[in-house]
């Protein structure tokens, strides 16, 4: 039996932050609905609207241009379709371009056909082709119109940072509209709508030591919308219909609060995942580090060590009450290697493990993850032997 558990999985869900979970209780007694007039319901509204100024601060947007979704995966459902609009009048999105190392939310088109879908490769470090992505903005073909480039702007997986400059600058010199998947990104690098230079991002509260279930669209005040998903009452400004989900939203907002104040804590958490690194290339002298040569999130270490199953030796950390995942929450469970070690070239391994720490993991977590890989390093060198 495992006295206590080590979580190293944030890149599947951060612990809740004490602060989201006190606000979200305080919400569970604002039981007015935001778009009542009354003072209850001034009060709830206040709640949302002060997390709508957190989420717009955390990306250097206006609060006017968040919009607050059910999470990451409706924000992409919603962009990800060909009806948009310019103001009022209706316009079509002719072409989505994604990278062939995205989330699934992205990398499955969403609600355009196969057909109008194109996928950028990435390299061996996954990072997005340039030259495909030029290649792509400026082919002619027969579905003329705005073409939509979604694509995440730090890896699930791997943890890499696009060249989210380049690509909007790319993106947008051949008139194309780009979007970024910025929910591993947020709260754990700087990110500036502007400085980027995206039309918009796409964030998720789970990540970042929010609730699940509240996540947000945010743009950068184009005209170009996409037509809503959700129809109903006019919450959102018309674009998201529905009662909003004031707990988890006020969740959202302090966490964001404090993911925004927490960055420079960040270079600490680099050095200590660097730590992990080192422990893993000093068990193993084969190791594949992924993405080791691309700038990573701090958090974030992906490896593999040929001959060795991702899936087994995520089972042996389990045991030793380490909680790490091999590839993305999404696709474990699923049989065969990660289609993002795959994009990377990297098909032929048996998957690879992913350590994603946070705040509270320091050397206790580094220590029980050590422990653990020795065994496992152990476990190997006799199954050599025998
Ligand atoms: N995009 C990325 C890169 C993710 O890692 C995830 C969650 O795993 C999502 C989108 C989906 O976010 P949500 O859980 O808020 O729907």
């Amino acid at each position: 039996m495992v006295a206590s558990r080590v979580y190293l999985d944030h890149n599947a869900s951060a612990p809740l932050r004490p602060a989201a979970r006190s606000v979200m209780l305080a919400a569970l007694d604002s039981f007015a609905n935001p778009s009542s007039v009354h003072t209850e319901g001034r009060t709830a509204r206040r709640a949302v609207e002060d997390a709508r100024r957190a989420i717009a601060a955390l990306v250097n947007a206006d609060p006017a241009n968040v919009v607050f979704t059910s999470g990451a995966t409706e924000a992409a459902s919603w962009l990800l379709r060909p009806n948009w609009r310019m103001g009022r009048a209706p316009l079509e999105i002719a072409r989505l371009i994604v990278c062939a190392a995205d989330h699934p939310v992205t990398l499955g088109g969403g609600q355009f056909p196969a057909e109008r879908v194109k996928r950028i490769g990435v390299d061996g470090d996954g990072l997005l082709r340039l030259d495909e992505l030029q290649a792509a903005l400026g082919a002619k073909d027969q579905h003329l119109g705005v073409t939509l480039v979604a694509m995440h702007l730090a890896n699930n997986e791997t943890g890499v940072i696009q060249s989210a400059r380049e690509i909007a600058a790319m993106t947008k010199a051949a008139g194309a509209v780009i979007a970024f998947d910025a929910v591993q990104a947020a709260g754990r690098i700087e990110l500036d709508i502007e400085a980027l230079g995206a039309d918009f991002l796409l964030l998720s509260s789970h990540k970042l030591g929010g609730p699940k279930g509240a996540g947000a669209l945010v743009s950068a005040g184009v005209a170009l919308m996409p037509e809503p998903l959700v129809r109903g009452g006019g919450q959102e400004r018309g674009h998201r219909a529905g009662t909003e989900n004031l707990p988890a939203i006020a969740g959202f907002g302090a966490a964001a609060v404090e993911a925004a104040a927490d960055l420079s804590y960040m270079v600490e958490v680099a050095a200590l995942r660097d730590r992990f690194e080192q422990a893993v290339t000093l068990a193993f002298d084969d190791a594949v580090i992924l993405g080791a040569s691309a700038p990573r999130l701090p958090n974030t270490l992906f490896f593999a060590v040929p001959g060795m199953k991702a899936e087994t030796m995520q089972i042996a950390f389990d045991l030793a009450g380490v909680s790490l995942s091999a590839g993305s929450a999404c696709s474990s469970g699923k049989v065969g290697p990660s289609h993002v070690l795959e994009a990377m070239g990297f098909g032929n391994l048996a998957g690879a493990l992913r350590v994603s720490i946070g705040r509270e993991t320091g050397e206790a977590g580094l220590l029980a993850f050590t422990t653990a890989l020795r065994s496992i390093v152990a476990r190997r060198t006799k199954g050599q032997a025998a």
